[in-house]
């Protein structure tokens, strides 16, 4: 692959401006400055850095971020800032095949809920793990406005009706870690979910954290507003 091409796929912009920062000596290739952008290039075995900053090639993106509090998990947000703006213009502006540029998040949480969100290019992934079909379980720490009641807990392990469908939604777990707190485990995705299924048991939700998806726990050392790469065992283990 040519050192330009190279840039290009890893989403620093069109091919021009690729090739503009290799000939403005904005390109360090295994700890040396580039000066060839036709240069051909092995991409798994290469250090690189791009205005003096350094970045890994991965042929698709999979990423991890901890979601703060005030961030809309969408593209053109309404009153609160996007999460995408937490992220590296070149995750931004990954080309894409035809499709949206840019890596995409994985569901949705809301702009008060924190936590772990999966971001993709890879469209087929992000199919897959939206699917109804695929119950990765989901936990949810939860902080209610009233003391959790056991009858709450039951109920919501037995099945709550919300108002958008008659079939009941359940947790696949539930327990109470404080007087005024859960942890929720979902299967599904529904619109606000836990924020209803509190609500239909006559309870609500004060804070929203989401801790894990799958076996992927969002890491102690991940502060919120930052995002790290998966790695192939993460990526495995929640596919
Ligand atoms: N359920 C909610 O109510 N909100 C979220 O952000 C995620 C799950």
């Amino acid at each position: 692959m040519e050192l330009q091409d190279l840039l290009f796929s890893q989403g620093f912009g069109p091919r021009r401006v690729c090739l503009g920062l290799v000939q403005h000596g904005l390109v360090t290739v295994n700890g040396k400055p580039a000066s060839d952008p036709h240069a051909e290039v092995e991409p798994e075995n290469l250090s690189f850095t791009v205005e003096g900053k350094p970045w890994t090639f991965h042929a698709k993106a999979y990423l991890m971020l901890h979601k703060p509090v005030g961030y809309e998990c969408s593209q053109r947000p309404g009153a609160w800032p996007s999460i995408y703006t937490l992220l590296p213009a070149p995750l931004r502006q990954r080309p894409n095949k035809g499709a949206t540029p840019g890596v995409q998040a994985i569901g949705r949480l809301d702009q008060d809920t924190t936590g772990l969100l999966l971001l993709t290019d890879d469209g087929t992934f992000i199919h897959r793990m939206s699917s109804p079909k695929h119950h990765v379980p989901k936990v949810y720490e939860v902080g209610t406005a009233a003391p959790v009641e056991d009858d709450q807990i039951r109920r919501l392990l037995a099945g709550v009706v919300l108002d958008d469908d008659p079939r009941p939604v359940r947790a696949a777990a539930c327990e109470r870690t404080a007087p005024e707190a859960l942890r929720l485990t979902l299967t599904e995705g529904k619109y606000h979910q836990v924020k209803r299924m509190l609500a239909a048991v006559g309870n609500r939700v004060t804070q929203l954290h989401r801790s894990r998806i799958g076996t992927l726990e969002l890491p102690a050392d991940l502060a919120p507003g930052q995002w790290c790469w998966l790695t192939p065992g993460q990526l495995a283990a929640v596919s």
